[in-house]
């Protein structure tokens, strides 16, 4: 196995004669962004209150417009805000959602010791068990920080895919001896930060066009259907999340979420779907 490189899954295609696949992965951060900086939350109210919105003002309207569209998302949990609000998580939960590792408090994990960082995962691990009596299958890395112990450590304590990784536009795999890790690849292209992102402290900010965003997403879902890849973007509930967003997001779905060739999914199904392959692969391997 390379190192750094995951392999193409074996066979790869989409369940039912799908052409592509569509994600939508929101990131509950709240404010772990802040705190994993080292920003004192006490004299940084007006950052934590935007960072405040996406859980208390927008989570509720992109639950709502997830079920009327029956849209099976994921939800990116910092464990930190799993326990400060955890019937935010468990509104996502109620809902039918998936739930991803995130970090504790949204730590990036790039330059830090492998003996943290797993003291991080399994911190983090624990409180998900403990809050909603399961192991989540999927981590996702805060600040997109990872390191080349990153996907062996995730794999070592029972995670199924990572959602980090930009080097492919199909899952692939990290085959490991007692069994296999699937990347389920993130863009930033795909990403609201990249459009919205604002830094109060510094004043730094891109507020791009609404529409421009959602026409970059869009021409990229359509290149997609017609590579074959999965659609996966990463999104905030306090950017696209706001008024303006979201109904551009709710008119993305009304034209494309009935598409015969595209499977509205989560990273969980799109996991199982590829352990499914992968498994099978390996049997006629052994066959023949
Ligand atoms: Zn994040």
């Amino acid at each position: 196995m390379h190192p750094l490189s995951s392999e193409p899954i074996k066979d790869f295609h989409w369940p039912n004669g799908f052409q592509a696949a569509a994600w939508l992965s929101w990131h509950v951060d709240v404010e772990t962004g802040l705190l994993a900086s080292g920003t004192k939350i006490d004299s940084a109210l007006v950052s934590a209150s935007e960072a405040r919105y996406g859980l208390t003002t927008a989570l509720p309207r992109i639950l709502d417009l997830c079920r009327e569209y029956d849209v099976k998302a994921s939800f990116a949990f910092p464990a930190y805000v799993a326990e400060k609000s955890p019937d935010a998580l468990l509104s996502c939960i109620d809902r039918g959602h998936e739930i991803i590792l995130h970090g504790y408090i949204h730590e990036n994990v790039q330059n830090i010791s492998a003996a943290e960082e797993e003291d991080i995962l399994l911190r983090s691990i624990s409180v998900f068990e403990r809050l909603i009596g399961t192991r989540p299958l999927g981590w996702t890395a805060p600040s997109w920080g990872m390191n080349t112990g990153t996907i062996n450590l995730l794999h070592r304590h029972g995670l199924l895919y990572d959602n980090s990784l930009m080097e492919h536009d199909t899952p692939t795999v990290f085959d490991f001896a007692d069994g296999p890790l699937f990347e389920l690849p993130i863009s930033t292209i795909l990403e609201d930060w990249q459009q919205f992102g604002i830094d109060l402290a510094t004043g730094g900010s891109r507020m791009a066009s609404i529409k421009n965003a959602f026409s970059l997403w869009i021409d990229e879902l359509e290149g997609l259907v017609e590579y074959g890849g999965l659609f996966s973007p990463t999104f905030h509930p306090n950017l696209v999340g706001r008024p303006g967003a979201l109904r551009e997001l709710d008119k993305l779905l009304a034209k494309y979420r009935e598409s015969s060739h595209i499977w509205w999914t989560n990273g969980a199904e799109i996991a199982k779907h590829c352990l499914n392959l992968h498994s099978e692969s390996k049997i006629g391997k052994e066959l023949s």
